[in-house]
């Protein structure tokens, strides 16, 4: 357990006889003790006991102490007013962070100042600007499951900043970590029946409140936000997951602000009144991209460890002018679409602003202005929002109008729809403009925020102060000519307030009604009843003043919280467009066509058609000088490419860019090439590279096998799938028998469009052989011993794999380059080893398996028992996994 967590030990023993302060301090620890608390004394959050060591040494702060009857305590604080860079440490570290905030002024009332949690920081929850990525949302998940005919897991993610909030279900755990995998969450919730099974390393596994994921506790909770689950959510998975997770944004949220209920069993609910939408989604309705592809795919990420940052899809295709539509751009890529009829619109609606270079530069320049709705209505909404944010939004409502009206002409169905969704919210606008000052400070209890007008009251209580301080600015000129003392000054000072000061030699001059204050060494302060009069008059307009411009701001917040789903559709609108926009910005800048979209035919098994001329990688083209368009044709009777051409010649990189232009093709993007024509893909699967996973412990082949097993058991007609090098990490024999497995399983059992890069020749050959299936290969040129690398594909296979050249231009030594030509040429007077050479007979193929020749020339010399078993083994019915082990077993037979 972390001395961190928990109450202190050194507390807990005497917790009866600890100051009242102290025993807050223990009470909320215990109360939150899987959180570290920071409990406020004054300007600094304190921690004490273990939790002062750790944070002193996290943060590199003092560690002092604190002393009362009971003992002397370690303490450590950091200060209020910029805590946020600590607490983001704090959690980096790995810990959740209960902030215990004063929630009422010192002395207000008799005894020790009421202390609460006002809000739990953890990763998942985060709603502070400064600890977020503004162009990305940050998800919480829940995990729950329901027993039934077959057992279901469900997943709920929220992102309690922005409101999204999602939840899906699947009886496959495998399909649930997709789509994991899909959303990032960077914290998960669980209850009692979840391990956290398919959650990624770098996710912080929260388990909760056990209750919370009971089914009748989470339909009631539910029903609170949205109504009856039953007509939202698919099953009891969801409705747990989902009751959960609402309950932990709420726990998160702390329950110590207005707004707290009561539940009947007495645990305060503090209602998140801007989580407006649950959308339930079926993984099926989106092209499913498991980490794998997300990975090799480069959405978001780089593969290569030294990449630019920006080396991805995102990087290339994000040119939105506002966070709203960089994190509408990403959900796009995360969740590429199905339906023909969705794409098309996403499509008219690039094709028509690539049209027109004013429109978009116009519409990007307006959206440069549009703050993050989302995140603002989210903090208006928590109470949370000062007035400068409520300025924000109607700086943001402001620009709406222009927006409009640039779409003003707009032709296709997308962009008149949104024109009409771009509510200008002109109530919610003027209703700002009339009650906040245009440039207001930060804090909203101090005054100076409501704007004059406003209020009548205010405005009397206004008048009364300035009056008062008109008759003070006057004062000095009429007291000099009553008393004749013309060095008679009128001052404030913050102790004594308003004086008048009268230096010593006019002393004699002063009137009966002055009294005195404070001497000075050459003068004396005095006032008069009536400037004391005034002056409070002052202080108190003042001050009820202030406490009303708070009211008032408050009520104004609240109104503008009561239109939180007219601004959450504001904030899509904008969202949308800015992601238009940037897709079309994209589009036109760098050279990308429209894509044609077939329908989609009812039937899965009529397979896909990708037919793309002139393509290019869409993230190497933006690194390299000139990029060689490659264009490829793939259909139901041409779908498996063997792809050979030595290392460097392009095969990997016109895989992915294949599988790229489909993916941006279902987003709604426009694609670099010159044309394409695209029936949508279900699913991507990848096996590309070397992706070992070292830190799983796992051996690249082992990983290599794991990642060919789920694709031969899930892809389908409707899948598209890239290998990379199959059976790299083991032997020549077993890598090729492997692959020639994989391969006739994909043409014969599959179906599915498939990309099939590798070293082994003989996969050519039986490329030949099956009817779907067809070579492409990577021409180079030997040009004074050096190789020319032209990447450009073309049908066949290559001729050799010129990596003896490749080695000398990689500056392997001389000699060495020497004696591998050497070995070539001894080795190419010998048949290929493990190779489907000339001599196997394409005759056999119906009733025997088509096995590597060497199986059968290996068994001379070998016991009879193991030739036996090796012979009857039925290779195209084992998997790739079944076919080690008994390679495996029998290897170790023979080495009895
Ligand atoms: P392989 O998979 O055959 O080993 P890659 O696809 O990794 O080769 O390509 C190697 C390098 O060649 C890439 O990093 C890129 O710089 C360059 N390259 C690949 N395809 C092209 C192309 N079509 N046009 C220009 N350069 C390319």
């Amino acid at each position: 357990m972390d001395s961190a967590l928990g109450p202190p030990e050194a507390m807990a023993e005497k917790r009866d006889e600890l100051t009242p302060m102290m025993r807050q301090y223990h009470d909320l620890c215990a109360r939150y003790d899987d959180a570290l608390v920071l409990f406020q004394v004054g300007d600094f959050y304190e921690t004490f006991c273990g939790a002062a060591e750790r944070t002193a040494r996290l943060l590199e702060v003092t560690l002092t102490s604190r002393e009362d009857s009971t003992g002397e305590y370690p303490m450590t604080g950091i200060p209020v007013d910029n805590a946020e860079s600590y607490i983001e440490e704090l959690l980096e570290a790995g810990y959740r962070v209960a902030v215990a905030d004063q929630i009422e002024e010192p002395g207000e009332s008799p005894g020790v100042v009421e202390r609460a949690v006002t809000r739990v920081i953890t990763p998942g929850t985060l709603t502070e600007d400064e600890l977020l990525a503004s162009d990305d949302n940050n998800f919480v998940a829940a995990l729950a499951s329901a027993d039934g005919a077959e057992p279901t897991l469900a997943l709920a993610l929220l992102d309690v900043s922005t409101g999204d909030f999602l939840a899906t279900s699947s009886t496959s755990a495998e399909a649930i970590a997709d789509e994991v995998s899909r959303f990032d969450p960077s914290e998960a919730v669980v209850g009692p029946d979840s391990s956290g099974d398919p959650l990624p390393d770098d996710c912080m596994v929260t388990p909760f409140d056990p209750d919370a994921f009971a089914l009748e506790r989470a339909t009631e909770t539910i029903s609170e936000y949205f109504g009856e689950p039953d007509t939202l959510l698919a099953g009891d998975a969801e409705i747990r997951a989902c009751g959960a997770l609402l309950e932990y944004a709420e726990y998160a949220r702390g329950g110590a602000e207005s707004g707290t209920d009561e539940d009947a069993d007495g645990t305060a609910r503090n209602r998140l009144e801007y989580l407006t939408h649950l959308t339930r989604y079926d993984p099926r309705e989106y092209l499913l991209l498991d980490a794998v592809a997300l990975r090799s795919l480069e959405l978001f990420e780089p593969r290569a460890v030294r990449a630019r940052e920006d080396a991805t899809l995102i990087g290339v295709l994000d040119e939105t002018a506002s966070a709203l539509g960089g994190r509408a751009l990403r959900d796009w890529l995360r969740r590429p679409l199905l339906e023909p009829d969705r794409i098309e619109a996403r499509l008219d609606a690039v094709e028509e602003l690539t049209g027109s270079v004013q429109t978009r530069e116009h519409l990007h320049e307006l959206l440069r202005d549009v703050y993050d709705l989302e995140r603002l209505i989210g903090r208006i909404s928590r109470e949370r929002a000062n007035a400068r944010d409520l300025r924000s939004l109607r700086d943001t409502l402001a620009v709406v109008p222009e927006i409009r009206d640039w779409l003003a002409d707009a032709d296709c169905a997308r962009l008149r729809e949104l024109r009409e969704e771009l509510d200008p919210l002109a109530d919610v606008r003027e209703l700002i403009d009339d009650a906040v000052v245009s440039d207001p400070p930060i804090e909203i209890t101090e005054g100076g925020i409501v704007a004059e007008g406003y209020d009548a009251d205010l405005d009397d209580l206004r008048g009364t102060a300035r009056d008062g301080k008109q008759w003070i600015d006057d004062l000095e000129a009429n007291e000099r000519e009553r008393t004749g003392i013309d060095s008679l000054k009128v001052g404030y000072n913050s102790v004594h307030g308003y004086y008048i000061e009268v230096t010593n030699p006019n002393l004699d001059s002063v009137p009966e009604d002055y009294q005195r204050r404070q001497t000075l060494k050459n003068s004396e302060r005095f006032v008069t009843p009536e400037l004391k009069e005034r002056e409070d008059e002052i202080v108190g307009a003042e001050e009820r003043a202030d406490e009303l411009e708070y009211e008032l701001f408050c009520e104004v917040r609240s109104a503008v919280a009561d239109e939180v789903e007219r601004v959450q559709a504001l904030a899509d609108a904008l969202a949308t467009v800015d992601a238009l926009v940037s897709l079309a910005t994209v589009a036109a800048q760098y050279d990308y066509c429209r894509p044609e979209i077939t329908a989609r035919s009812e039937e899965a098994s009529d397979g896909l058609e990708i037919g793309i001329e002139g393509g290019r990688h869409p993230v190497v083209e933006r690194t390299q000088e000139s990029f060689v368009p490659n264009g490829a044709a793939l259909s139901p009777d041409r779908r498996l490419a063997v792809i050979t051409g030595p290392n460097m010649s392009g095969k990997s990189t016109y895989m992915r860019q294949v599988a790229q232009i489909v993916l941006l093709a279902q987003v709604g993007s426009f694609v670099p090439a010159e044309s394409a024509r695209i029936s949508p893909v279900d699913r991507i699967f990848t096996r590309v590279g070397a992706s070992d996973d070292i830190a799983g412990g796992r051996s690249t082949f082992m990983v290599e096998m794991d990642e060919l097993a789920t694709i031969l058991r899930e892809a389908d007609e409707r899948s598209l799938v890239l290998l990379d090098e199959v059976g790299r990490g083991t032997s020549t024999a077993d890598g090729l028998a492997i692959a020639q497995a994989i391969t006739e399983h994909l043409h014969d059992e599959v179906g599915a469009t498939t990309l099939f890069a590798t070293h082994h020749h003989p996969l050519t050959e039986l490329a030949d052989e099956l009817p779907a299936a067809f070579t492409l290969h990577f021409e180079v040129e030997q040009r004074e011993g050096e190789v020319v690398f032209h990447h450009e594909i073309a049908p066949g296979a290559a001729t050799g794999s010129y990596g003896v050249e490749v080695a000398t231009a990689a500056g392997v030594p001389e000699d060495v380059v020497e004696r591998s030509r050497e070995l070539v040429a001894e080795n190419a007077d010998e048949p290929e080893g493990g190779g489907l050479g000339p001599q196997a007979d394409p005759q056999s193929r119906a009733d025997e398996p088509r096995v590597p020749a060497s199986t059968d020339g290996g068994c001379q010399g070998v016991p009879d028992d193991v030739a036996s078993e090796l012979r009857s083994l039925e290779l195209a019915h084992l998997t790739p996994v079944e076919a080690l082990t008994e390679l495996d077993r029998l290897q170790r037979l023979l080495e009895e």
